[in-house]
């Protein structure tokens, strides 16, 4: 056999193995996203004894237009307690830490009074002013209060509106995707657990252990029955993931001496390994590394920031996550096709 001979074959053998790769992808993929066959077939099913609204909410089709806004919809209220978490799970951590130090140096707690993610009620930050539960109706409040707070008129951040209507819209996009399955429902978890992290990450710098853990617990959780990938995989995904950003940490900082990330980062994306498997990851990186280098240009050149401004790594990660889960295979097919012509 002549050279090129040689490499025509083993070209279309690469090409082969694949389309067999991604043809088993998208096979479970359709295999995840189906109706059970017990809902259609089975007389005695529960449900199917008992017809009622669940019925049509749950194991819907994707592309269900009914369904996906019923998901908006609890997107809205979602991204409302996303704010609250988001604001009080890192003074939570921080008070946790203070009674803990005062406890070990002999001292009395700091913190003593009751703070969680519902006691006690928001407050308006300028005056006290509690907020009721009219004030506190998602974007609506924030529109017919235009913005203000009813008693001291001092102006309530517009990010409180808009981390509601991206919650509801990443809501309704993934239950559009995958329906309301068992896909459906754990992917709506996934990005509201990826929207906290983003902006818990972008306001203190820290990717809190109380979201990545269960983030990554609950990507194993959905895969033992291969939801989106075999266990096999999400096993190995969760660990490489770990991996690969603990030895890019440790070789930057033996190279330069500085700290390019945290271990936050390598926990989220053992997370991302964990739902998608570790064939997914170098999409993942790539993904998240393009994003964050446009962005932190964009920075240097038009805010004037310093080159050694430090821009936290999670949000680029979160976002990487949630194109791949979304749109994960064809992106991976498309560089495939530019890579092994
Ligand atoms: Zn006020």
């Amino acid at each position: 056999m002549s050279f090129s001979m040689s490499c025509l074959f083993l070209s279309s053998a690469i090409k082969r193995a694949q389309a067999a790769w991604l043809w088993r992808g998208r096979r479970d993929f359709a295999a995840s996203v189906a109706i059970p066959p017990t809902m259609v077939d089975s007389k005695n099913h529960f449900f199917a004894r008992r017809p009622m609204p669940l019925d049509t909410l749950l194991f819907a089709a994707p592309a269900t237009l009914a369904v996906t806004l019923v998901a908006a919809l609890l997107g809205l209220l979602i991204g409302s307690f996303l704010n609250v978490v988001v604001h009080r799970l890192p003074i939570m951590t921080q008070r946790e830490i203070d009674n803990y130090l005062a406890e070990r140096d002999g001292k009395e707690w700091p913190h003593k009074e009751k703070f969680n993610l519902m006691t006690p009620r928001s407050r308006c930050p300028h005056c006290g002013h509690g907020i009721t539960a009219l004030e506190n109706i998602p974007v609506v409040s924030w529109l017919v209060l235009r913005g203000r707070c009813s008693a001291c008129k001092a102006p309530i951040s517009a990010r409180y509106p808009i981390v509601e209507l991206v919650t509801a819209g990443l809501t309704a996009l993934v239950v559009w995707t995958f329906g309301s399955g068992w896909a459906g429902l754990a992917s709506m978890v996934f990005a509201w657990l990826l929207i906290a992290m983003t902006l818990i990450d972008y306001d203190v710098k820290e990717l809190p252990d109380d979201l990545t853990y269960p983030l990554l617990w609950l990507g194993l959780l959905v895969n033992l029955n291969g939801t989106f990938v075999p266990l096999r995989d999400a096993v190995i995904g969760a660990m490489a993931g770990y991996l690969a950003l603990w030895s890019v940490y440790w070789l930057f900082k033996l190279v330069t001496g500085k700290e390019g990330m945290g271990y936050g980062d390598f926990k989220l994306l053992a997370a991302l390994g964990a739902w998608m498997g570790w064939a997914m990851l170098p999409t993942i990186i790539i993904l998240s590394s393009a994003v964050g280098a446009v962005v932190g240009i964009c920075l240097i050149v038009f805010a004037g920031r310093s080159r050694d401004y430090k821009i936290p790594f999670g949000p680029y990660l979160a976002g990487a996550g949630m194109i791949a889960l979304l749109y994960g295979l064809p992106l991976t097919r498309y560089a495939q096709g530019f890579l092994l012509p």
